[in-house]
């Protein structure tokens, strides 16, 4: 059996970082992020995140966020679309029906790396740290 310690400390608020202290809060343990963005809105977060079935979107339903990022993600991101140096379209899958279904293990959708780290920062309770850890 894994034994965690009753506070534990996360280095990173990433995506990672923050649905392991979602998971822990969960199951009652007291945690701290740290985290070097001074705030949420520090710097652009980066490039759209397309989530599959048996990674980001497992960790989404298992931390209770699957509602909220429905509400978030970008339907239709995932289209692709090539062109020639004259525009000229050689591949186009955008008039192709997209798999919307969350139950599909086709399904992947994509959300900006922003809004998800906002999902997951407003799920976490905030729990002052005063300095010493409870063990
Ligand atoms: C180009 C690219 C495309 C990708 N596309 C996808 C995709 O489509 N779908 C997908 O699921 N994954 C994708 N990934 C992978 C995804 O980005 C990573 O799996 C994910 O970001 C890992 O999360 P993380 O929290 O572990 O690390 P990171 O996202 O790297 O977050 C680390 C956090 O720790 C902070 N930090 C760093 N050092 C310190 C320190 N010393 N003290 C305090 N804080 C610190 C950083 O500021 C950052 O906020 C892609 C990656 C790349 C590079």
């Amino acid at each position: 059996m894994l034994t965690i310690p009753a506070h534990t400390a996360i280095i990173g608020g990433g995506p990672g970082g923050l649905t392991l202290a979602r998971l822990l809060q969960q199951r009652g343990f007291n945690v701290t992020v740290y985290e070097r963005d001074e705030t949420p809105d520090a710097r652009q977060q980066g490039a759209t995140l397309d989530l599959h079935e048996d990674s980001g979107l497992k960790a989404l339903k298992a931390a209770g966020l699957i509602d909220e990022f429905l509400k978030h993600y970008r339907p239709g991101a995932d289209k692709i679309k090539v062109t020639d140096e004259t525009a000229a379209v050689l591949f186009s899958d955008h008039d192709e029906p997209g798999e919307e279904d969350i139950s599909s293990p086709y399904f992947r959708p994509e959300i900006d790396r922003g809004p998800l780290r906002n999902i997951l920062v407003n799920s976490l309770k905030p729990v002052p740290f005063n300095g010493t850890a409870s063990l």
